[in-house]
């Protein structure tokens, strides 16, 4: 933390939070619910009218093949007298967010000065993350520095990290990556994190790491969601979207990942419902967090331009590529990208056979208006910009809550991939 006391400093103390009363509220407990996936046979609509009566907690948006659907212990015995076709995804949620929730204390740099791997092996919380990026940006001061990118509803930094090599600071074309947009998608920090802790550690020993380093600028921007996930740690393990309040409702939350100032008029590819998870705000780039966001990327579209663009989320294993707002408009580019794709789907499953599947945003999964990776390509003119939805596919057990066992090869089967494709490209 040696260098950049300060930076952590401003990073902790939200000055919003700081002068207002925090309210008291009291953290939601989701012991007993048990999660399923309930096959739809293409009739969703069906299904959520018999859950209505129940209350249920939808895990996915896309219920074309499936809805993805945390019970309440109260309401088990009625939800198995419907006899619908179900995988159990959590047997017990409560208890996995329990053992997911056993951070192990974050040991800080080794004797030289580069924090140890065992970062990987444990979920962190907020605080912890700043202090990791603090300390490793301290350990390569010639080829990185910290960078923020706006502030959060609460006044959080939206803090990241640059790292360049050979040619110089900012001399070089930029690959931008986003994590934890939505704030449960926990193992979204820690994928970021080991690339941008590889490519710092390995640069000097390894000759395709310092190839690529040599070749992009990086602009690693780990929580853009910095509330929403300190809101996970603190109060529900399942919250999706930013802490914004708006006048004439009760519900919190914009989802920023709806917000973006690029197709975000166009309906059915987000809600105007701020009480639903996909709330895409009143106006265009209305939240704090996505006006940060779009100054920024706007820096980097002026200045050497955006190779790469990815938006780290989790989950289901997809590589999607433009467009989400209309299922048959294609990049113009498209050839191009579904190729490097495939190549990084087979690359990734090189590691531990892990499927990732990839195609178009809205035709793989779902339409989306306002989303990052449109208002990348069109507006930003990024070469490529994707979303990558992490582990696990759902169908294998767990969901969101990811065991932390599965961090390290989430990271390093996403190492090999990203190795494949910053060499390629
Ligand atoms: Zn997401």
């Amino acid at each position: 933390m040696k260098l950049s006391t300060i930076f952590v400093q401003a990073l902790l103390v939200p000055l919003a939070l700081a002068a207002a009363a925090p309210k008291l509220e009291k953290k939601v407990s989701y012991d007993g619910y048990k999660v399923f996936r309930i096959s739809t046979h293409h009739d969703g609509a069906i299904i959520k009218e018999k859950l209505a009566p129940f209350a249920a907690v939808p895990f996915n948006l896309n219920t074309e093949e499936h809805l993805d659907v945390a019970i309440p212990p109260q309401d088990l015995a009625a939800f198995k007298a419907l006899n619908l076709e179900t995988e159990v995804l959590h047997e017990n949620l409560g208890a996995d967010i329990a053992e997911e929730g056993k951070f192990a204390a974050y040991d800080g740099p080794s004797a030289q000065a580069v924090p140890s791997l065992n970062w990987f092996n444990s979920y962190h919380s907020y605080a912890d993350h700043v202090t990791f990026f603090s300390d490793l940006q301290g350990a390569f001061p010639q080829n990185s520095e910290l960078i923020t990118a706006g502030t959060s509803v609460q006044g959080r930094s939206i803090f990241g990290i640059h790292l360049w090599g050979s040619g110089g600071k900012g001399s070089k074309p930029a690959v931008y990556f986003h994590g934890t947009v939505h704030a449960r998608e926990w193992i979204t920090a820690k994928v970021v994190e080991y690339i941008a802790y590889n490519l710092l550690v390995q640069y000097s020993t390894n000759a395709t790491v310092k190839t690529i380093l040599d070749k992009y600028d990086f602009y690693i921007l780990p929580f853009v969601n910095p509330d929403g996930f300190v809101y996970t740690q603190t109060n529900d393990r399942l919250w999706r979207k930013n802490r914004q309040t708006r006048s004439g409702s009760s519900c919190v939350g914009t989802d920023i990942n709806r917000n973006w100032p690029y197709k975000w008029e166009l309906t059915n590819g987000a809600s105007t419902n701020p009480c639903a998870e996909t709330y895409k705000g009143v106006a265009a780039g209305d939240t704090p967090e996505n006006k940060g966001l779009v100054a920024f990327t706007k820096s980097l579209a002026a200045g050497k331009g955006i190779k790469l663009y990815i938006d780290w989320h989790s989950f289901g294993q997809y590589i999607l590529l433009p467009y989400g707002y209309d299922c048959s408009a294609r990049a113009a580019n498209h050839a191009r990208q579904t190729t490097l794709a495939s190549g990084v789907a087979s690359r990734i499953a090189q590691s531990y056979g892990t499927r990732f599947t990839y195609g178009p945003s809205c035709s793989t999964l779902y339409a989306t208006t306002g989303s990052s990776v449109d208002y990348l390509t069109d507006v930003s003119k990024a070469e490529l910009a994707w979303t990558i939805e992490l582990r696990p596919t759902g169908s294998s057990s767990s969901g969101f809550i990811l065991p932390a066992a599965q961090i390290l090869p989430s990271a390093i089967e996403q190492w090999e991939g990203m190795t494949y494709l910053l060499t390629t490209m």
